[in-house]
């Protein structure tokens, strides 16, 4: 473990990559499949630990579903990306392809004829197409398959949840030297921004400053507004943690006392944040979570007011599975991680969102972000 290829700032140690790979290659073959074909992306990432990018040369990690030997068919000269990686402590065949010679007919070699495979779904369609037609059976998706492992975050996982989460806290506990009357949501953004990364984020992924009535669009970025006095102020921020876990959180303020009406309306917003993270424990369905939020808003006539899912799983992407929407009757289980983000929107006036990322525990749930919930006031002057 002395190498930088081994440092726990990139990836994981390869026992862990070991366990992932002989647990998918298990599930693939329980689904049916003879092989997992895998690209550049999250899953790749998951399986790996390797960041490589998918270009217009190959690579693809072959998984058996017999337990043999995964290999990764790789260009010549992009093996460096690589390097990185838990394929050479694992052992992986590794086949390197030179231009003039077709990587896909180096995966069908690999494969039994007529092979049942799955990709992952990040795979592009430059590479699905030819593969698809090469391997002689169309693929199927392998997220069926990999979500049973990516969903159940293990110890190491968490913990990088909890890194991420708390450095997304440290910046939210700076926003009053972010969010002042007279500056525009870029230049708050931008500071912002340098504080994800100083706060130990890898980068920042996204930044939402939705000021005033851009509040009220749960999909706003950020624009030349000016913010205001009596502004409501929705910030949503996030970004990854070495080795590539995300974070994710909103909360809301507002520059000066808020009105009463705004006040009220948010501390129900308040109380169904608080119920649907109360309801979280292992058995109970995604549904019933976005339920326990979802009714305390209706009861109290904002149900209209609530415009999306309460809320969505993470770890190496920002959104995946479990999704918190009604619908949804998968049942949570311990390890699993996904935000609690209720929200109300006021179409032309003004939007209120509070988000959590919640770990699914024994009992209940951890939370990995620690600031208060309240509408927080940010003085005018
Ligand atoms: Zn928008
Ligand atoms: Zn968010
Ligand atoms: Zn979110």
């Amino acid at each position: 473990m002395s190498s930088d290829s081994t440092s726990p700032a990139t990836r994981f140690s390869s026992e862990i990559y070991a366990s992932r790979l002989s647990r998918a290659a298990r599930y693939a073959g329980d689904a049916g499949l003879d092989a997992l074909l895998i690209t550049p992306g999250p899953d790749l990432q998951y399986l790996l630990g390797s960041r490589a990018s998918s270009f217009e040369r190959l690579i693809c990690l072959v998984v058996p579903a017999d337990g043999s030997t995964p290999t990764v068919v790789v260009p010549r000269l992009e093996l460096a990306a690589l390097t990185d990686s838990a394929a050479g402590e694992l052992g992986l065949h590794i086949t390197d392809w030179v231009d003039g010679v077709s990587p896909y007919g180096l995966v069908a070699s690999i494969l039994p004829t007529g092979a049942a495979t799955a990709v992952d779904d990040a795979m592009p369609a430059l590479h699905f197409v030819p593969l698809a037609a090469t391997v002689g059976k169309v693929p199927v998706l392998a997220t069926d398959v990999l979500r049973k492992l990516r969903m159940l975050k293990d110890d190491a996982e968490i913990e990088a949840l909890r890194r991420a989460g708390r450095a997304i806290d440290r910046v939210h506990e700076r926003m009053s030297d972010f969010l002042r009357v007279g500056r525009t949501e870029a230049a708050v953004a931008a500071d912002i921004g340098a504080a994800i990364v100083e706060e130990g984020h890898t980068a920042a992924a996204f930044i939402i400053v939705g000021s005033g009535p851009h509040g009220a669009d749960p999909h706003h970025e950020v624009s030349d507004r000016v913010i205001e006095a009596g502004d409501v102020v929705v910030i949503d921020i996030g970004g990854p943690v070495a080795p590539g876990y995300n974070s994710d959180s909103t909360r809301t303020y507002v520059l000066g006392e808020p009105s009463p009406q705004v006040a009220e309306q948010y501390a129900v917003l308040e109380r169904a944040q608080q119920a649907a993270v109360d309801a979280v424990k292992p058995g109970v369905t995604a549904e019933s979570i976005d339920a326990a939020a979802r009714d305390i808003l209706t009861a109290e006539g904002l149900g209209e007011a609530f415009l999306h899912r309460t809320g969505h799983g993470i770890g190496l992407s920002v959104h995946e599975e479990p999704y918190i929407v009604a619908g949804n009757d998968i049942e949570l289980a311990e390890g699993m991680a996904f935000s609690i983000e209720p929200g109300i929107y006021f179409r032309g006036r003004w939007g209120a969102r509070i988000e959590d990322i919640v770990v699914v525990t024994a009992g209940g749930c951890e939370s990995v972000n620690l600031r208060p919930h309240g509408l927080t006031v940010l003085p005018v002057g």
